[in-house]
């Protein structure tokens, strides 16, 4: 998912729309915004699809004055997945004695099931079936006189994943969790501040990027004023590796790092791990072309578009039903025969997680006449589902849980399948020394199978780590 905020801008929920659309690549189901105004009090608009199709009509926006409102664009990981229920749609919105909040979740709290059955059995009443909904209760519950300290009450009860902004009628409110696994950062805007997933999204609205909400840093922006503080007890930082292959854009700068440098730098890592000789480098679009641009300026193989991506069509992946997600690829991929025809072609992909994409893709690219197909994938084999905020599947159904790589090559049916190693990522995101075994720099559970948190609901589900 992605979260925005702006404080202390007119039309508050116009830029919060911008910045939702700069943020439209995190989640493609559904948006919403809520914006407070002194007139009108609390005003939100929840809305399946994009925010281009949605936040853009007067109808909508005028029904969301003030100079204070936060959003949400929502990629269903936990709650209603594919049908996403209207009342699952963010921000949520609580009203409770010293005036109304609301509230919008990056990631998955890992302890929202056993937290839910506590809270229904003590008499609250849920309205949707996300996660994030466990928080507005929790704060519900809590003694404390003002929202900021019921927030942080509510936020040391949960587990796993949460970057969370959250805006009452005077304050906009932005909290990362211990590891800070998802990004959050400030920026100033005129004489206002705002709260977003990534930098793309300040860039937007023509905000200055300022810094990153610390992992375990909640900030408090009111009458033009930042306060800082660290509500929860010190961890080590471990930000998800995969906002960096993947996940965020190319052009966000993610802890002091730009996204693009590092999907570039996977591409030279992995030309120097996984080296074979071909006419040309093609990335899968979009997500494969920074790594593609890196395997191809390493190795001096030309670098081309092999692939043509129809540019009306999302991302694949975010749909949640197979049948969708098959059809997805031929939807949003297409060969380009003449440049393909007779070829030895290196297919640089970000990652191989059921394997729907890479199988049609060796299909097109063998039905177009490639000479050889070798793909390189920017991530190590993706072994274990993700709890914290990324949908992977349940482990049968990911290739590299079932399958060894030589298995995997063949299953997907080309020449060569080389992925990065791990040690090779964590270089490429700037650790000279790779990864430190003892404690990782990053949440990489997805390909370690090292889980930072333990996912409790899972386990009490018989999940084995
Ligand atoms: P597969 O087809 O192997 O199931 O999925 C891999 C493809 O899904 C890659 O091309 C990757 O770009 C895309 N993808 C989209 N969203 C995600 C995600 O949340 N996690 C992973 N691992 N891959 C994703
Ligand atoms: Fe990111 Fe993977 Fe960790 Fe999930 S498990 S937070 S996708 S690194
Ligand atoms: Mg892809």
């Amino acid at each position: 998912c992605g979260v925005f905020g702006v404080i202390g801008v007119a039309d508050a929920a116009n830029f919060t729309a911008l910045g939702m659309h700069a943020l439209q690549h995190r989640g493609q189901e559904a948006g919403g915004i809520v914006a407070y105004d002194p007139e009108t009090g609390f005003n939100s608009a929840r809305r399946f699809g994009y925010v281009r199709d949605n936040f853009t009509s007067r109808s909508v926006m005028d029904t969301l004055p003030g100079s204070l409102a936060i959003g949400h664009v929502r990629y269903s990981t936990a709650g209603s997945k594919g049908n996403t229920a209207i009342r699952d749609v963010q921000p949520f919105f609580g009203e409770f004695s010293m005036g109304g909040a609301a509230i919008a979740h990056n990631g998955n709290l890992t302890n929202a099931a056993a937290l839910r059955r506590e809270l229904i059995e003590r008499g609250s009443i849920f309205q949707s079936s996300s996660d994030s909904e466990c928080i507005i209760h929790l704060m519900a519950r809590s003694i404390q006189k003002n929202i900021s300290e019921r927030i942080k009450d509510a936020l040391r009860r949960v587990e796993g994943a949460f970057s969370v902004i959250a805006m009452t009628r005077t304050k906009l409110i932005g909290v990362r969790d211990p590891l800070g696994v998802r990004p959050l950062v400030l920026g100033r805007v005129g004489e206002g501040w705002a709260l977003s997933s990534e930098t793309c999204a300040l860039d937007i609205i023509g905000a200055e990027f300022i810094r990153e909400i610390e992992p375990g840093e909640m900030v408090v922006i009111e009458h033009g004023e930042v306060q800082s503080s660290r509500p929860f007890g010190p961890a080590k930082s471990r930000f998800c590796i995969f906002e960096h292959v993947y996940f965020s854009r190319p052009d966000s700068i993610l802890g002091g790092r730009s996204v693009y440098e590092t999907r570039r730098q996977i591409g030279v890592e992995l030309a120097i791990e996984a080296p074979v000789e071909a006419d040309l480098v093609c990335p899968v679009p979009d997500s494969g072309t920074p790594a593609a641009i890196g395997y191809s300026q390493q190795s001096g193989i030309p670098y081309a578009m092999g692939i043509i991506r129809n540019q009306y069509m999302g991302r694949t992946f975010i749909e949640p039903t197979e049948s969708i997600r098959n059809m997805g690829v031929l939807l949003k991929l297409n060969v380009n025969r003449a440049l393909i025809k007779g070829k030895r072609v290196i297919l640089v992909d970000d990652s191989v997680v059921r394997g729907t994409t890479s199988r049609k893709i060796k299909d097109m690219i063998l039905d177009a006449g490639a000479a050889e197909v070798h793909f390189r994938i920017a991530s190590p084999p993706t072994a274990w589902p993700c709890f914290y905020g990324v949908d992977t599947p349940d482990r049968d159904k990911l290739l590299a849980a079932r399958m060894s790589e030589e298995e995997m090559r063949e299953w997907i049916g080309v020449d060569s399948l080389k992925f990065i190693s791990l040690d090779g990522l964590y270089r490429a995101a700037g650790e000279a020394n790779g990864r430190n075994r003892a404690s990782p720099q990053y949440c990489d559970a997805c390909f370690s199978g090292e889980y930072p948190v333990a996912p409790a609901d899972q386990i009490e589900n018989g999940f084995q780590m």
